[in-house]
């Protein structure tokens, strides 16, 4: 319990100054906190798991590093924190092909995490939706739902939460 604390505290830390997409202006913290809350409503989730959910989005979007990660975490929360990073040296259309590509060869802590992130963006799209068309907000839920592809089979609990927000999403889109 201690340690999934101190890796909300340090997600706040990391993610200070930084928003949601919306009108709600929600802290971003809030983003990674459903998304470990998702995560950890698996019986199949470890506690690593429910940590690096919480860090997921450090690497990629806070001036946190894998170093500082593995120092405060250990090498395991750092090296699923990676496989959940993308490259952001290469163009955002390259980048998201390339989750749809990669995530069936991901570890299945890394590709937990994938499913309750994509299902907690769903979520945001029906509930709290940035300023974006109804075809943006279709081909989100496209490419989501072909991430997702490569994660089936894997937690029963996780992929059905995927699964109802995408329904929950497709219903309000039309
Ligand atoms: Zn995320």
């Amino acid at each position: 319990m201690e340690r999934v604390l101190r890796a909300c505290e340090a997600a706040a830390r990391w993610h200070a100054g930084q928003w949601r997409k919306g009108p709600a202006r929600l802290p971003y913290v809030t983003h990674v906190l459903e998304v470990a809350r998702r995560v950890a409503a698996s019986p199949e989730a470890d506690e690593n798991t429910v940590i690096a959910a919480l860090l997921h989005d450090v690497v990629e979007d806070t001036a946190g590093t894998a170093q500082e990660i593995a120092a405060l975490f250990g090498r395991d929360v750092a090296r699923i924190v990676a496989e959940v990073t993308d490259d952001k040296a290469l163009p955002k259309a390259q980048r998201k092909a390339l989750q749809v590509e990669t995530v069936a060869g991901k570890s299945a802590q890394a590709r937990r995490i994938k499913l309750a992130d994509k299902a907690a963006n769903l979520a945001s799209l029906a509930d709290t939706p940035p300023d974006w068309t109804l075809e943006r907000r279709r081909a989100y839920l496209d490419w989501a739902t072909a991430v997702i592809a490569g994660c089936r089979g894997l937690d029963p609990v996780l992929e059905a939460a995927f699964d109802a927000e995408a329904d929950r999403l497709r219903a309000r889109l039309g």
